[in-house]
C-alpha cells in the first residue's frame, strides 16, 4: 500500500520487480548489499534479472522509499527511516549497524536556531569495527 501510493505519487506503477524488491527491503530491519538483495529477490522470483533490481533500487532511492548508504566502494540499501539513528560502519566486514540516538532530534532542534538554514536530513556515520570483527 505504501509502495503503490508512493510510486503513483511520482508517476510510476507497481511492477513485479518493484513489488518483490520492496517486499525484500520491507521485511528487513537493517541494511542489505546488492548481492543480499539479489539473493532474496531470486528466492521469491528467480525470473527477475539483476539490471531490473538495480533500476528498481535507483528509483526507490530517488523517490525516498529507500535509503542508500555508501561506504568506500560498498553500497547498501534499506527501507528509509527517520534521522534518529546513527549508522555504524564496520571497516573490516562491511556490516552496517543502527544505533538509536534520540540525541539527534535534540541536534535537529538546536540546528533550528541557525539563522536562515533549514535542516533536511541528518546523516551521522561512524566507522570502526563490529563485535564479530573484534578479537577482544
Ligand atoms: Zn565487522
Ligand atoms: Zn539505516
Amino acid at each position: 500500500m505504501e509502495l503503490e501510493g508512493t510510486l503513483r505519487e511520482h508517476g510510476h506503477r507497481v511492477t513485479r520487480p518493484r513489488s518483490v524488491v520492496w517486499q525484500v527491503l520491507d521485511d528487513t530491519d537493517g541494511h542489505l548489499n546488492a548481492q543480499e538483495i539479489a539473493d532474496r529477490v531470486h528466492a521469491l522470483d528467480p525470473g527477475i534479472n539483476q539490471s531490473s533490481i538495480y533500476r528498481t533500487l535507483a528509483l526507490f532511492t530517488e523517490i525516498e522509499l529507500v535509503r542508500e548508504s555508501r561506504h568506500g566502494d560498498a553500497a547498501t540499501w534499506e527501507r528509509a527511516h527517520g534521522d534518529a539513528v546513527i549508522h555504524l560502519f564496520c571497516d573490516r566486514c562491511g556490516a552496517v549497524h543502527h544505533h538509536h540516538a534520540p540525541g539527534i532530534e535534540r541536534l535537529r532542534r538546536e540546528l533550528g536556531a541557525h539563522p536562515g538554514f533549514v535542516t533536511d536530513a541528518i546523516d551521522v556515520r561512524v566507522t570502526g569495527h563490529c563485535a564479530d570483527c573484534n578479537p577482544g
